[in-house]
């Protein structure tokens, strides 16, 4: 049963001729998934729609060749050939009863048209955003016409999809409606330039063509930042109420937030839940139209709160409702405790970023709704009465043991440590990253309350203890340890002088709290987050640190999370000083000797301590050892042996999440052939 403190969260809300059915909304949200997959992204919506969201919003979505987002896989409404795609996921959002929104953008200098070959467009000449070598021309009068015929006829287009709202986007820096108005984009002198009246008249007519074309039937939405965060040259926050002021009740619901996408969303290392409602707050004093915002929110009484203290009308969500796509139905049915809440580790951003298939750190099913058939909720029951021994009590361990939970088996999970969570656990403890801790905490959590999956801590498996353990099926996920030889991308064979070196560190000596002290060089050739986080540590330690890379950047990979331009500023109000493109060649205990990559040129560096962070071996010496003693499996009645996580192959705290959860949906169930999920195959037919 509901408690009646969240009864507010569950009433209805008029976004002009439609009705959200509460005040949960599914703000868009890539996916990398998109055109190019449209069955796919249909499900993943309709399993959001089934877990109580009342508005489910797709990505952003092309309107014209010109503003082409080659190669990130976006929606598209190019022309009518472009619908059914949509009208799917209208489909599938409508037969649970939530509304389908549609955030219809023309990227403008944002855009690429890689595919399209089409020129650029902008408000001024300027270059491309994203460093192709190309620049974008100046929009005429009569590109901005044709600019509001192509909204306009997306707009009917999504309209005769199935959508119920339509957004105008002024956001992100990503849509010609907001480039308009940025004075660093519009250098324009007509009346489209120049004062703000100018710069905004563009959005306010696309405001009105939208629902002059659709407002008939379908809630217009206006998608607006408030703060660029660039100064003069960007939106910023006294700008923004004038704006707002302008256009108060032109839109039928203001969706507002930061720009750019890193400022919104924000990894949970540099930004807590609500961080943006100083930014925010005003717009709902602005305006007498429907204010939804985010603030990666999972505790239904700060979303209270939220609505109490006149901050939004509606809870935004991306990365919650991907968390758990069932968040609106728990706190509906009391059942808070189920919530599986985000972490803030932006895993999910990077499927956009690398042009793959959204997936989740904690929801592994996020991505496999339609190739796998995975539901977030149910599972397929067990096949027989086997009992299945986990061994490991990381995410890989915990997440094999909690489904395997669900599906009725009778689990035994050994964990060496009297701590579960593994890596999890011991990372969380680092500056910035305690919320990955609710990885354990939410498995855990469910697995309290199952009467067939047992815990043992502080019980370190051997192979003997194993085969004596008697389990029909055994899985191991027994994680891995960072190498201290300097093995890795960079160095194939090693770096001299690390080897049994006592000044040599990993991360796995810093999160069991032995730190150098004085000058440390922490080297990084992982190229993710994790240098900088042990960077961060040991400041705080007061070491004086330098951040080395042979890459010709720091945490290259960190572009595809969002954290790489908050990395680079933390280190930098550290003091911390990265040297690139270096490589180790020597190391004597107090001097590096370190190679520029492409010039070969030699220096010194004082240095009392190195941490390696390059790459990880597998702790699977107990699955090599049962390997070994397989003639003895049958005797001790071990049907099946399987090694997953890290102690197959060290990857992502999703990895592990993912291969703990496969492992126990796969578990007993007939094998379907060389490729796992299903696919999208496109007709040949001439387009
Ligand atoms: P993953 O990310 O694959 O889940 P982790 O390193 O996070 O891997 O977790 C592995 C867990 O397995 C750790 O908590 C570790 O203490 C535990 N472990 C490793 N070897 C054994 C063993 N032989 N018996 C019991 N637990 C083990
Ligand atoms: Fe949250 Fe991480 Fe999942 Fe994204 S991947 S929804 S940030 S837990």
């Amino acid at each position: 049963m509901r408690d009646p403190r969240y009864d507010i969260l569950f009433t209805p809300v008029a976004i002009g001729p439609v009705t959200a059915k509460n005040r949960f909304f599914q703000v868009p949200h890539c996916n990398g998934m998109g055109h190019a997959m449209p069955l796919a992204h249909a499900a993943m919506r309709e399993i959001k729609a089934e877990g109580g969201w009342a508005v489910i919003s797709t990505e952003e979505c092309e309107i014209h060749p010109s503003g082409d987002l080659t190669p990130y896989v976006e929606a598209r409404l190019w022309d009518d050939r472009d619908i059914p795609a949509l009208a799917l996921m209208c489909d599938k959002v409508h037969a649970h009863g939530a509304l389908a929104a549609l955030e219809l953008s023309h990227n403008g200098p944002t855009a690429s048209n890689l595919y399209s070959r089409e020129v650029l467009l902008a408000p001024s000449h300027q270059p491309s955003k994203y460093g192709y070598p190309s620049q974008a021309r100046a929009m005429t009068k009569h590109d901005i016409r044709e600019y509001r015929r192509w909204h306009r006829e997306a707009a009917i287009r999504g309209k005769r999809a199935g959508m119920d709202i339509i957004y105008v986007y002024a956001a992100h820096d990503l849509s010609l409606a907001m480039h308009f108005l940025q004075r660093r984009r519009n250098q324009r002198s007509d009346e489209y330039g120049g004062s703000l009246e100018n710069r905004v008249r563009l959005l306010r007519e696309v405001l009105e063509d939208t629902k002059d074309a659709v407002g008939d039937t379908c809630g217009v939405a206006l998608r607006f930042a408030t703060e660029e965060l660039l100064g003069p040259g960007g939106v910023e926050l006294a700008e923004a109420h004038d704006i707002v002021g302008m256009l108060a009740e032109l839109p039928d619901l203001w969706d507002v937030n930061v720009a750019a996408w890193y400022n919104d969303s924000v990894p949970s290392r540099f930004a807590p839940e609500g961080a943006q409602e100083p930014f925010i707050a005003f717009v709902k004093k602005t305006t007498s139209k429907p204010v939804v915002g985010v603030g990666r929110f999972t505790s239904p009484d700060t979303m209270v709160a939220q609505l109490k203290r006149g901050v939004l009308d509606m809870i935004g969500a991306a990365r919650p409702s991907i968390a758990d796509p069932f968040l609106p139905r728990k706190i509906e049915e009391g059942r808070i405790d189920d919530i599986r809440e985000c972490i803030g580790c932006n895993i999910c951003v990077s499927g956009d970023m690398t042009i793959s298939p959204i997936r989740c750190t904690q929801n592994p099913t996020m991505g496999e709704e339609w190739r796998k058939g995975w539901h977030p909720e149910r599972i397929a029951p067990k096949r027989s009465a086997s009992r299945v021994l986990v061994v490991g009590g990381g995410p890989a361990g915990l997440e094999a043991a909690r489904a395997l939970g669900q599906r009725g088996y009778e689990v035994s999970l050994a964990e060496a440590r009297r701590e579960l969570g593994g890596r999890v656990t011991r990372e969380a403890r680092l500056p910035g990253l305690a919320e990955w801790a609710r990885v354990r905490d939410w498995r855990t959590g469910q697995i309290n309350k199952m009467g067939n999956v047992a815990i043992y801590r502080e019980s370190m498996m051997s192979a003997q203890d194993v085969l004596d353990f008697a389990a029909e099926h055994v899985v191991l996920a027994t994680g891995c340890h960072w190498r201290r030889d300097g093995y890795g991308r960079s160095n194939g064979l090693g770096i001299a002088g690390f080897a049994g070196n006592p000044r040599v560190f990993t991360p796995d000596d810093i999160m069991d709290g032995r730190l150098p002290e004085g000058r440390v060089v922490v080297l990084d050739d992982d190229g993710f987050y994790l240098a900088s986080v042990i960077a961060e540590t040991l400041r705080q330690h007061d070491c004086d640190v330098t951040y080395l890379t042979a890459d010709d950047n720091i945490a290259p990979w960190s572009q595809h999370t969002l954290d790489y331009r908050h990395i680079r500023m933390r280190l930098a109000e550290l003091g911390i000083e990265p040297i690139v493109s270096h490589d180790i060649v020597g190391f004597t205990g107090t001097t590096l000797t370190l190679e520029d990559v492409w010039s070969g040129h030699r220096r010194e560096l004082g240095c009392d301590a190195i941490v390696t962070i390059t790459a990880r071996l597998p702790h699977d010496a107990l699955y090599q050892d049962l390997l070994l003693r397989e003639a003895s499996w049958p005797d001790a009645g071990i049907r099946t042996l399987r090694c997953i996580g890290d102690a197959e192959a060290p990857g992502l705290i999703a990895h592990a999440v993912y291969a703990g959860h496969r492992y126990a949906r796969e578990l007993e169930e007939p094998v379907t052939g060389e490729v796992s999920f299903k696919r999208h195959f496109h007709s040949a037919a001439p387009g």
